[in-house]
């Protein structure tokens, strides 16, 4: 009997397996054909001042707009462009499109900026002739000069714990160039602080799953004061994500972080709607300073 259990487990797990490796399939095939279809489209999220007021900065955020099943989540389908390569391409599509979204706001907000989240493998599979020509895109796409690129852009941990040599020259490349550099998802990693050390970050961000229930456990907000003050005495600025309600945002800004990003400042939109909300937006009205 036992075998027979065994053997029915053994089957249901090949059964799961096949259609997982089915639908990666699916979505690797029609991903492909998204690419040439105009089916992604590039979101904004805006990041406010938390002191000072006013949306400062965006994420860049895609979006699948699957002609048959809807919407899909990057979380469901950036793994599987990871896996197959694909994400070198598409990485490269949405850099360009924030760079000269990133531009055309800077007319008006000219040191706003659009950040970008590169994938390690990215990293990893770009060559030389292609990287160069990103940095140089960088230069001549961007909006008036001055105040240095019009984005930036964010890493994980994961990238970081490579260490290797090309990975190093590449992130030195971008900041050379100007580029600021985040780390995304700050603590859900295997943070070990020994990066923060040896790569010259210039963002932090704190992940929302610190910032979910700040307000009910003391512990978790005490994990964000003591991330704050130490990301301060290593010289770089603190971004919390997923903020949600007024009291999470007043408990981040009295704890000192700098800047926030969440449902309570605004939705990932579309481009065009966010340049409604720049231009309606007051300011101070965003950020609502806490101290004022
Ligand atoms: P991420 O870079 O950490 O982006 C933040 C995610 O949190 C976004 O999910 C955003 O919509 C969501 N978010 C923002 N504020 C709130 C909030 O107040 N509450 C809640 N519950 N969620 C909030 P999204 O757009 O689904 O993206 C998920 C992840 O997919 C991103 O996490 C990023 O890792 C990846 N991703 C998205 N676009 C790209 C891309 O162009 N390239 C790469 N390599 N990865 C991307
Ligand atoms: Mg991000
Ligand atoms: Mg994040
Ligand atoms: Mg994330």
């Amino acid at each position: 009997e036992s075998k027979a259990l065994g053997r029915n487990r053994f089957c249901y797990f090949t059964h799961s397996m096949q259609e997982a490796a089915q639908t990666r399939m699916a979505i690797s095939n029609d991903l492909r054909r998204a690419i040439g279809n105009d089916q992604l489209t590039v979101f904004y999220q805006p990041i406010v001042d938390m002191h000072a007021g006013g949306i400062v900065k965006a994420e860049a955020l895609l979006r699948w707009q699957h002609p048959e099943n809807g919407e899909i989540s990057p979380v469901d389908f950036i793994p599987i462009a990871e896996h197959t390569g694909m994400i070198v391409g598409i990485g490269n599509w949405v850099f360009q499109r924030a760079l000269q979204q990133a531009g055309e706001w800077r007319i008006t907000q000219p040191d706003f900026t659009v950040s970008v989240n590169v994938s390690p493998v990215q990293f990893y599979r770009s060559n030389e002739a292609y990287y160069r020509e990103w940095l140089n895109n960088c230069k001549t796409l961007g909006g008036p000069p001055g105040a240095g690129p019009a984005v930036s852009i964010e890493i994980t941990e994961s990238l970081m714990m490579a260490s290797d040599e090309t990975v190093m020259d590449k992130l030195a490349a971008f900041q050379n160039a100007g580029i600021k550099i985040s780390l995304d998802d700050f603590g859900t990693g295997y943070s070990s602080l020994s990066y923060l050390r040896k790569f010259n970050l210039d963002y932090l961000k704190i992940d929302q799953s610190f910032v979910h229930n700040l307000e009910q456990d003391t512990a978790n907000c005490a994990l964000c004061e003591a991330i704050i003050v130490m990301a301060h005495k290593l010289g770089l600025k603190v971004i919390a994500e997923g903020i949600e309600t007024p009291g999470q945002r007043d408990m981040l800004a009295r704890a000192g972080c700098d800047y926030g990003q969440g449902y309570l400042f605004g939705q990932p939109i579309p481009a065009d709607q966010f340049d409604v909300l720049l231009k309606n937006a007051p300011p101070r009205l965003a950020g609502q300073p806490v101290h004022a």
